[in-house]
């Protein structure tokens, strides 16, 4: 078995907690990759693991991958994951065992600040929220942000206008034809504001149902979900689940460039460096849907949608510097997202740690500062105030 301080030293996380608690049954892994930026943010993943070794890969993995998404969206956060161990994840969690999660998270300090994913439901974030304010994607009443898939799928939409500047020099979506995967949360949305854009979407659910509605509802046009990746397009959106593109189905693609919402699009490094051989232009997943994460950051200075839509089109130049560095460094764009996430960290949070309490409250390295989108949100428990 892989030794999980290796994976940490090879990786840089912070630490790693591992949680059980009898009386509730809860089993958890909370991952800090890093806070040089700012406190860790990153869902809370309710899954049937085989094993709890997966648990913690999944962990180390998802928590890595949320520091380069913050990073590389400008937030001054880092990256955290939280996964819990279930038999079902459809099944609702009992208050006892998300108090149990939740008392842990407040231990932390604010080191990590949860929020919603897979399995996850803002019931179980409102519940968190009763022992701890180290939590966001909590109901509006409680000062949340609401469902966060409209602004995801606005940050999608900057994305591809960067990626039509690059391929045509123009970020027109006017008479373009784009190919959405998935026609969920977010799928659905970006194809309104497709259509609404001037665009012709072609869309596919394994639902289908659920794909002729929203077909129906904003005149896009449906075909079979084994049939989306191989339409004729200028983009092609995933927005389904995650894997999407592989070395096997990339011959078959018949797209100019990939744009989308899902986690984890292309399967392995390598489909990154494919795709660039194939003239195809991939707008990198963590770039292109951080609109989630960028409008869940906004919770901690009091929840404005406003700001966090206008934050959430700084997507479209992140998107663009992305292209101008694969260019220059002569590198896929995946890898060249990955390098400024990477080199902003190294230049604003070398050394730097996340201590617990307060929201200015790193150590070593820089000087501290005022943290932005982490400050203490405006609630009676405000953060660091207790
Ligand atoms: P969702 O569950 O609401 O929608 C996903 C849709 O994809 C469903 O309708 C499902 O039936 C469909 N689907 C599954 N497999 C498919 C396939 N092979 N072909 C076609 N359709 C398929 O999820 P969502 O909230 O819309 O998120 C979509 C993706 O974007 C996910 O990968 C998610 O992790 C990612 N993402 C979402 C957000 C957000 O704000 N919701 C933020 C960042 C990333």
């Amino acid at each position: 078995m892989v030794s999980v301080t290796d994976v940490m030293a090879a990786h840089g996380h912070e630490q790693v907690v591992f949680v059980a608690d009898a009386a509730s049954g809860l089993r958890a892994v909370i991952a800090v990759h890093s806070t040089a930026l700012g406190p860790s943010l990153g869902g809370i993943r309710f899954w049937r693991y085989e094993t709890e070794a997966d648990a913690v890969a999944d962990a180390l993995r998802l928590s890595e991958a949320m520091t380069l998404k913050a990073s590389a969206a400008g937030l001054d956060q880092g990256g955290g994951k939280a996964v819990v161990l279930v038999d079902d994840p459809d099944v609702p969690r009992s208050v006892e065992l998300l108090h149990a999660l939740g008392r842990t998270i407040d231990e932390l300090g604010g080191r990590y600040l949860a929020a919603e994913d897979v399995g996850a439901t803002t019931r179980d974030m409102d519940v968190i929220d009763d022992v701890t304010p180290w939590v966001t994607g909590v109901s509006s009443d409680r000062g949340g942000s609401g469902d966060p898939s409209p602004v995801t799928a606005l940050g999608v939409l900057a994305a591809m206008r960067a990626t039509l500047v690059e391929l045509d020099g123009t970020r027109d979506l006017a008479g373009r034809v784009v190919a959405v995967q998935g026609t969920g949360h977010v799928g659905s949305v970006l194809t309104a504001f497709l259509v609404d854009a001037g665009a012709s979407v072609i869309l596919a659910d394994v639902n289908e149902a659920r794909a002729r509605e929203v077909a129906a509802a904003h005149g896009a046009a449906v075909v079979g979900a084994h049939e989306i990746l191989e339409q004729e397009c200028d983009v092609l959106a995933p927005c389904a689940l995650g894997r999407a593109v592989n070395d096997r189905n990339l011959a078959t693609l018949q797209c100019r460039a990939i744009c989308g919402a899902a986690n984890n699009q292309l399967v392995g490094d390598v489909v990154d460096e494919l795709l660039a051989e194939r003239g195809i232009l991939y707008a990198p997943d963590f770039v292109a849907n951080a609109g989630g994460i960028i409008n869940i950051a906004e919770e901690f200075t009091g929840y404005s949608r406003a700001i966090a839509l206008e934050r959430v089109q700084q997507i479209e130049a992140t998107t663009k510097r992305v292209f101008e560095v694969a260019r220059e460094r002569g590198l896929p764009p995946g890898r060249a997202a990955i390098a400024l996430a990477r080199e902003r960290i190294e230049r604003e949070g070398a050394g730097r740690r996340w201590q617990p309490g307060t929201p200015t409250a790193w150590t070593g390295g820089a000087p501290l500062r005022e943290l932005r989108p982490g400050s203490p949100r405006p609630r009676d428990r405000a953060l660091g105030s207790q």
